[in-house]
C-alpha cells in the first residue's frame, strides 16, 4: 500500500498516561494511529451485523501495474478480468527493473480512481525498454541529470513546453520516466538514427511510395533496433523523483543534434533529440555541498512509502510529519526557488 495517497484515512488520537510517575501533564504521551477508511467500514458493518466483503490476500509475487502518464499516474491500474494478463507474476523478484505493458483499450472510470485496460500485451523483459521505447517515439524529450551531473537519471517525454509561460503544452500526456539502467550517449545516437530513418520514410507521400528508400529504411531501422535492444546496460541505482517540469535543463548542458546529410524539412515529424553533457562538477562551497546531500536525502525520504515521518527541510527550515506533505513540499515553488538560488549545476 502506498499511504501517501491515503488522504481519506481517518485519524485516531489516543492518550495514554504513564501512571508510574507523577501526575504531571507533560508525561502524557500522544499516539496517532492511521486507520484506512476501508478498515473502518468493515468494522462498522460488522458491528451492525451486515455481511462484510473481504478482498485479498495478495501475493508479494503478484505484479503491480502503474500508468506513466501524468493524468493517470496516481490511479490504480486494473486489467480486464477475462484477460490472460489479469494476474501477472514478478518473474525476477530480486531485480528491480520495470517492464512494459501496452494496452489497446484504456478506460478511465468517472467515479472510481481506476484505469481499466483491455487488449494488453506484456513486452519482453528487456532492461530499460520502457524508457527506450518512450524516447524513440516521443515528440520531445528532456533528459535529466543527477545532482553531480555525472549520469543521466531519467527523461521527461511529451509535446514539450511553451517557452513564454514555461508550462507544458499537454501536461496530461507527459511521461516522466526514471532510468533503471544507465543510458549512454551511444543509445541516444541510435535512437536518433531510428528517428531519422522514420522521418525519411514518412515525410511525404512520394517517400512512402519509394520502394528502394523503404527497403533501405527498413534495413537500417532493424539493425539499429537490434543493437539498441541487445546492448548490455549496467543498473542505475538513482532514486528518481519525477517532477514533470519542463525547461529544467541548464542550456549549457545541451548538446544539439544535427544531421548534416538530411534537410531540416524532412526531420519535422520526429525531431532529433538533444543529448546532455555528463561531467564532473566541483562544488567548492561547503554549505552548498551540505545542502546538496541534504536534498538528495530528502528526496529519498519522500519516495519511501511510510506514512508518518518527522523530517525537517533544512533549506526552507520547515518541519513535516507526513511523507505526503514532504513530497508536495519538494515540488513547491517556494522550495524550488531556494534550490535554484543554491546554483547547483543540476536540478534536484
Ligand atoms: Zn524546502
Amino acid at each position: 500500500h502506498d499511504y501517501r495517497i491515503r488522504r481519506d484515512a481517518q485519524r485516531f488520537v489516543s492518550h495514554t498516561t504513564d501512571l508510574s510517575s507523577s501526575t504531571d501533564p507533560s508525561n502524557v504521551s500522544v499516539q496517532i494511529i492511521d486507520i484506512p477508511k476501508e478498515l473502518c467500514e468493515v468494522y462498522e458493518r460488522k458491528e451492525i451485523g451486515q455481511p462484510v466483503t473481504l478482498t485479498g490476500p495478495y501475493s508479494p509475487l503478484e505484479a503491480n501495474h502503474s500508468s506513466c502518464h501524468y493524468a493517470t499516474k496516481m490511479r490504480r491500474v486494473q486489467i480486464d478480468g477475462e484477460s490472460i494478463n489479469s494476474v501477472g507474476l514478478e518473474e525476477e523478484q530480486h531485480c528491480n527493473y520495470r517492464r512494459l505493458l501496452v494496452a489497446f483499450g484504456v478506460h478511465l472510470s468517472q467515479t472510481r480512481q481506476i484505469v481499466s485496460l483491455r487488449h494488453t500485451t506484456l513486452m519482453p523483459s528487456i532492461r530499460g525498454l520502457p524508457a527506450l521505447i518512450a524516447m524513440i517515439f516521443a515528440p520531445t524529450i528532456e533528459l535529466r541529470l543527477d545532482e553531480e551531473g555525472k549520469m543521466k537519471t531519467g527523461v521527461l517525454c511529451g509535446l514539450g513546453f511553451n517557452p513564454v509561460t514555461n508550462t507544458s503544452l499537454y501536461p496530461d500526456h507527459d511521461m516522466d520516466i526514471g532510468f533503471d539502467v544507465q543510458i549512454s550517449t551511444e543509445d541516444l545516437v541510435r535512437i536518433n538514427e531510428i528517428r531519422k530513418q522514420m522521418n525519411l520514410a514518412l515525410y511525404s507521400a512520394e517517400s512512402a511510395g519509394n520502394k528502394d528508400l523503404m527497403r533501405s529504411v527498413r534495413r537500417t531501422i532493424t539493425t539499429e533496433l537490434q543493437k539498441l535492444l541487445e546492448a548490455k546496460r549496467p543498473p542505475n541505482r538513482n532514486n528518481y523523483f519525477g517532477t514533470f517540469q519542463w525547461n529544467r535543463l541548464n542550456p549549457d548542458d545541451r548538446v544539439p543534434k544535427m544531421a548534416e546529410d538530411v534537410s531540416p524539412d524532412h526531420l519535422k515529424l520526429f525531431p532529433l533529440h538533444d543529448d546532455v553533457i555528463t561531467r564532473t562538477v566541483d562544488i567548492d562551497d561547503e554549505y552548498r555541498l551540505k545542502m546538496m546531500y541534504h536534498l538528495i536525502w530528502l528526496r529519498e525520504k519522500a519516495t519511501i512509502t511510510t506514512f508518518m515521518c518527522q523530517i525537517t527541510c533544512e533549506l526552507c527550515d520547515m518541519d513535516f510529519n507526513f511523507t505526503s506533505d514532504l513530497f508536495a513540499h519538494l515540488s513547491s515553488s517556494q522550495h524550488r526557488e531556494l534550490v535554484r538560488q543554491l546554483q547547483l549545476t543540476h536540478c534536484i
